[in-house]
């Protein structure tokens, strides 16, 4: 949580809570959408999301004579790469020559040199083992309506719980810098660029592949693609379909150079399974600490329920949801979709917004003689309909506007020492403490 409230200093001097351990957003919200791949400010650079459609030979460019990253890979990770212009077919956690695989697996990583630096470097990299999943929580099997697989609820699972932790089959970028005027990039036009991408992705993919055990790919292959009629590539269809998005400066104590991507891609095999919703079930946590990406329950869910994840950011408006998952190949109907009016597109939009209202009638408040009763009447009501109502939409996961009126709200209780209701708002911040450490 980059922008919340927590960063304030007054927070700060009063810990409701454990701080959090590692500045990451639990669930990255909008990873999958613009403004991760806005525009550089200070070099004009735009994170391009790596572009589906056609791979084939036929829309490159007549000049084109290969690739122009130089691709490299190491045989053993006896040397550590960090070039930031290469990059690095790598394994992570690192395999050296005649010590044994790591008992919780490794995954296949295209890297630049430099972001395997900053992954290997950071503080918390592999201080732990993968935590064990109790079996038979959850069973992957027929979705219906011709959603292929889905995962389901083998039993009740209690807010909180942890139902995956699984090392990543594969990690990629997930965006590709595009520099206008840089050297060598006006060479091609924007769409020759584009068509060079996906060429080229698909080339990596299978070499990637190729390092892995047989195991692995043939899982890796029978996910599910929805990038079959549009000439992708085989091996990026499956990965633009299942990708969940990591941010690396956020999971890492440093920042990434400015011509190094920082968001990459993950394929894991059970997570990937996991089915659309924009009210979803579940969050998603990447753990660098055991370099694993886990899913918790951010609700009670009832055994035999679907576990469902959102694929796009759920504060958009029903319209903009749509066309992000357009490339799916399906139609949302979950309740938030079909139910969607004017008036829920709107509240969806303006919640980052209401809640630094509240915060500054409440920062105020603080310092005004009768600020109880501003707190009771301009704070207290207003905020707690609204949190009521992010649950009531589906938005009353681990995302940060949820957090930001939760923590609010348990200040507003707790200074008021309306003590039952702020009690009633621990469970959820403790658990959020917690996954903020994991
Ligand atoms: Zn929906």
């Amino acid at each position: 949580m980059r922008r919340g409230f927590l960063n304030s200093k007054k927070v700060k001097a009063v810990p409701l809570y454990p701080e959090p351990a590692e500045k990451i957003p639990v669930i990255p919200k909008g990873l999958q959408g613009e403004e991760h791949y806005r525009t550089d400010p200070h070099d004009g650079r735009r994170n391009i999301k790596i572009p589906y459609g056609s791979s084939g030979k036929e829309n490159l460019p007549e000049k084109y004579k290969g690739p122009q990253t130089v691709y490299k890979a190491l045989h053993t990770d006896l040397e550590h790469e960090t070039d930031s212009t290469n990059i690095v077919y790598t394994t992570l956690p690192e395999q050296f020559i005649g010590v044994p695989e790591h008992s919780d697996g490794h995954t296949q990583c295209m890297l630049m040199g430099a972001t395997k630096a900053q992954i290997v470097g950071s503080r918390r990299y592999l201080t732990q083992p993968i935590p064990k999943v109790a079996s038979a929580i959850v069973v992957i099997k027929n979705a219906s309506e011709g959603a292929g697989l889905g995962m389901f609820a083998e039993r009740d699972i209690k807010f909180g719980e942890r139902i995956l932790a699984e090392r990543p089959l594969l990690m990629h970028p997930a965006v590709y810098l595009y520099t206008p005027g840089a050297a060598g990039v006006d060479e091609y036009t924007f769409e020759q660029h584009m068509a060079i991408m996906r060429h080229e992705t698909e080339i990596g993919l299978e070499f990637a592949l190729r390092r892995m055990s047989d195991e692995n790919q043939a899982v890796y292959k029978a996910l599910s693609n929805a990038h079959k009629e549009d000439g992708s590539g085989p091996l990026f269809g499956i990965f633009r379909t299942n990708a969940l998005g990591i941010d690396i400066d956020e999971l890492t104590d440093t920042t990434s150079a400015p011509n190094v991507p920082r968001i990459y891609s993950i394929i894991v095999k059970d997570g990937s399974r996991i089915n659309h919703s924009c009210t979803p079930n579940v969050c998603q946590k990447f753990s660098m600490a055991s370099f694993s990406n886990q899913i918790f329950a951010i609700r009670d869910i009832k055994a035999g329920e679907e576990i469902l994840y959102p694929y796009c950011d759920p504060f958009l408006p029903v319209a903009d949801r749509r066309e992000k998952l357009a490339p799916y190949g399906f139609t949302c109907t979950c309740r938030a979709c079909s139910a969607a009016t004017p008036e829920s597109d709107k509240f969806r939009q303006t919640c980052k917004e209401n809640i630094a209202r509240y915060q500054r009638i409440y920062d105020v408040a603080l310092g005004l003689r009768q600020g109880n009763d501003d707190i009771r009447k301009k704070v207290l009501g207003p905020a707690a309909a609204m949190r009521d109502r992010m649950m009531e939409e589906g938005l009353g996961g681990m995302y940060e506007e949820f957090v930001d009126v939760t923590v609010l709200l348990h200040k507003a209780y707790t200074k008021l020492a309306v003590q039952e209701e702020a009690k009633g708002l621990q469970r959820f911040l403790k658990f959020w403490a917690l996954l903020q450490g994991a």
